[in-house]
């Protein structure tokens, strides 16, 4: 799949729902949303928040029954909640965005994808960093490139970026995996050949149920190796970082995917952002009569649950 694509969306004004008004949907969503043209916020559900000036609901029932008008809907809310969630809306007949990570477990991410068919409506499974502006220039440039080795560093201060957030550290929360498999949306968008987990080491606090460092180990074609680091445990400067040596020199992704150097020297770059990108995305996916549903990431994830060599560490208070 290409995270971004050249064709313009036609869709103008079209409602828009979202569900579960909080960080993100206020950081990113709701910015975003107001600053395209496809789209018009016309409702939330949220239990504790709305937006000024829209249509608020604390439950999508209630939406779904007050709105049979709007057409798509964007959940903003955990990866738990999410399935039953994405049921109503996709039953409802409406077409509907994920954020990342799709859900909590892989299948049930296939069986929304199952019913969006079904349904007849467009299922989006975001990857957010996939929209980083240097993303699309970094897989082109390797697209016919021999790569020799990826390092991946993915290190930030759990207390800045999720602070008070309890569902991280849950069952399904994933832990360093929500920000990691950010990383790994991007891995798999960029190297021109799939890779596969060979080793893992996931560090869990003692007193939680998700790891707060995993370091990964992939095997690609001829023995290629990436390593992938993350960290929750990062103060002072953060790390999104990927580098990848290949036999005609040195590409590095830096920010988050939103910077790119070839051999040292930066790379001009447009300046969408990623959240206008994944909603001028989901307005082509909609006009298309397309769903877009990338499980490859959230397969590395699994595959380093199941492969991963547990260890404890310190426990972890907010
Ligand atoms: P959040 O603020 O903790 O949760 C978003 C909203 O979802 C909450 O305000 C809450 O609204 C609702 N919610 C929480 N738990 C719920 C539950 N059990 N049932 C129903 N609704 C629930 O989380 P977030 O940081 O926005 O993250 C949401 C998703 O976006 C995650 O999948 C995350 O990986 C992704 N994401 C987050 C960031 C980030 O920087 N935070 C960046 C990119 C992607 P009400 O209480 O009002 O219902």
């Amino acid at each position: 799949m290409t995270a971004t694509s050249s064709s313009g969306a036609e869709l103008r004004g079209a409602k828009i729902a979202i569900v579960g008004v909080g960080k993100i949907a206020r950081d990113q969503h709701i910015p975003a949303i107001a600053g395209l043209e496809a789209f018009d916020l016309a409702a939330t559900a949220s239990r504790a928040g709305s937006v000024d000036g829209v249509a608020s609901y604390t439950d999508i029932v209630d939406l779904l029954a007050a709105h049979p008008e709007i057409p798509a809907i964007s959940l903003c809310i955990p990866p738990v909640p999410r399935y039953d969630i994405a049921v109503k809306s996709l039953m409802a007949g409406k077409h509907t965005m994920l954020e990342k990570p799709p859900g909590a477990t892989v299948s049930e991410v296939l069986k929304l994808e199952k019913l969006a068919r079904a349904k007849g409506v467009t299922l989006f499974a975001t990857w957010h960093s996939r929209y980083a502006d240097g993303v699309a220039a970094a897989r082109a440039w390797l697209s016919d490139r021999k790569i020799t080795s990826v390092q991946i560093d993915w290190k930030e201060d759990v207390r800045r970026w999720h602070p008070g957030q309890e569902w991280i550290w849950q069952p399904g929360g994933l832990g360093v995996f929500d920000p990691g498999i950010n990383a790994l949306s991007i891995m798999t968008e960029i190297l021109p050949n799939p890779v596969h987990l060979t080793a893992a080491d996931l560090l869990f606090p003692e007193n939680r149920s998700t790891p707060i460092a995993a370091d990964l180990t992939f095997t690609g074609p001829a023995g290629m190796i990436v390593k992938a680091d993350f960290d929750w445990r990062q103060t002072g400067p953060q790390s999104w970082n990927i580098t990848v040596e290949t036999t005609e020199g040195l590409l590095q992704l830096t920010d988050g995917g939103a910077k790119l150097a070839v051999n040292g020297v930066d790379q001009p770059l447009p300046d969408l952002g990623e959240y206008p990108g994944l909603y001028h995305r989901f307005a082509e996916l909609i006009e298309t009569g397309k769903s877009d549903v990338d499980v490859s990431p959230m397969l590395h994830v699994a595959d380093a649950f199941m492969l991963g060599n547990r260890k404890t560490v310190a426990p972890f208070f907010d």
